[in-house]
């Protein structure tokens, strides 16, 4: 069992996850996208075009930006009033602690770069992002997000939600992470502990795979419940990993199943180096409609679209009302009803 971060090129070539031909590309690809690959998520591999080793192992075609793909798809560079802060919808606000991605999750479906520093904040930023979300009182809800806020150290954690708790128009605060399932022993009690606050606090959970459901990511899921704070789940669509209804299905029930409630399936956004997991929004649509009436309610998700130009997330369907015809609507198995 290893219990050890891989973080080079080198040490990928040691584990057998890439061969020699592929250094170089990977060498120079690992300027730009930093690797981590943590040790569960090493001893998950079993052969590096498996649903986990596709998530996690870097490949050179990700050095190929495709015409249309950009590298900030959804425009949060252009929404951020000062570093830290995400500000698109009137009522809520993005606070990212860290700048960029410290890749405990490596393949988002939002790339962000290797940086200085891991990307933190200072903590001169970090009080001016917490600043800001007090000056701007139509501020209800604040979602903390990627790069993982959940590699934060429990004092700065504990920080910032003793802040958010003393300010009044907060009501609400959103942790979305990766890292239950992708490093669960970074989730310490401590860091749970960190997370009691006044203030309705929920955590969003990024999964793709029903394999990621281990056991000790099952351990950290229990003790969240436990503290008391609902959990949700979000997935993106990715090729060659979810891409089928039976994937799909057996992903959404483990959710259910492990009390977290499906949120999002997001369809990819089109960032720098991930066309190779690209599926179409007709695939998607299709496979969601083939998921209606064939898996209990509770396990349905939004699918949604991030539209490129930062102009907010879209559910993307499938719909069953019938807009040709008024009075009608098609059933789970696409036969016109009259209502
Ligand atoms: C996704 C996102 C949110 C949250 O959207 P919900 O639909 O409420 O989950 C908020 N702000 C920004 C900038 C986002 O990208």
């Amino acid at each position: 069992m290893s219990n050890k971060t891989l973080r080079t090129v080198h040490e990928l070539l040691q584990h057998d996850f890439i061969t020699e031909q592929e250094v170089p590309s990977l060498d120079k690809l690992s300027q730009i996208y930093a690797i981590a690959i943590s040790p569960e998520m090493v001893n998950l591999i079993q052969t590096t075009d498996d649903p986990i080793g596709l998530q996690y192992i870097p490949h050179p075609e990700e050095a190929i930006t495709h015409p249309d793909e950009l590298n900030d798809p959804i425009a949060d560079e252009a929404l951020s009033p000062i570093p830290g802060i995400v500000h698109r919808y009137e009522d809520r606000v993005l606070l990212k602690p860290l700048l960029i991605c410290p890749v405990y999750c490596r393949f988002c479906f939002r790339r962000e770069q290797v940086g200085p520093d891991n990307g933190l904040l200072s903590d001169q930023q970090l009080e001016n992002a917490l600043q800001w979300i007090e000056n701007h009182s139509q501020i209800q809800e604040v979602i903390l997000s990627g790069g993982d806020p959940f590699i934060l150290s429990p004092r700065r954690m504990k920080h910032i939600i003793e802040t958010l708790n003393q300010i009044p128009h907060v009501t609400t605060i959103r942790i979305h992470t990766r890292v239950p399932f992708s490093a669960p022993s970074k989730m310490t009690a401590e860091l749970i502990d960190s997370l009691e606050s006044d203030k309705a606090l929920w955590v969003v959970v990024h999964a793709n795979h029903p394999k990621e459901f281990t056991p000790a990511a099952y351990q950290v899921i229990k003790t969240l419940i436990k503290s008391g704070i609902p959990l949700l789940s979000q997935s993106v669509l990715l090729k060659n990993i979810n891409d089928d209804v039976e994937t799909l299905e057996s992903l959404l029930r483990h959710f259910v199943k492990w009390r977290i409630k499906p949120y999002y399936l997001h369809q990819l956004d089109k960032a720098p180096g991930t066309a190779r997991f690209y599926v179409s929004i007709d695939k998607g649509r299709q496979l969601l409609s083939a998921l209606r009436g064939r898996v209990t309610g509770l396990a349905w998700p939004t699918y949604v679209l991030d539209i490129p130009g930062g102009h907010g997330k879209v559910p993307l369907g499938p719909d069953y009302f019938n807009p040709q015809t008024p009075h009608s609507v098609l059933d789970p198995n696409h036969k016109i009803r009259q209502i």
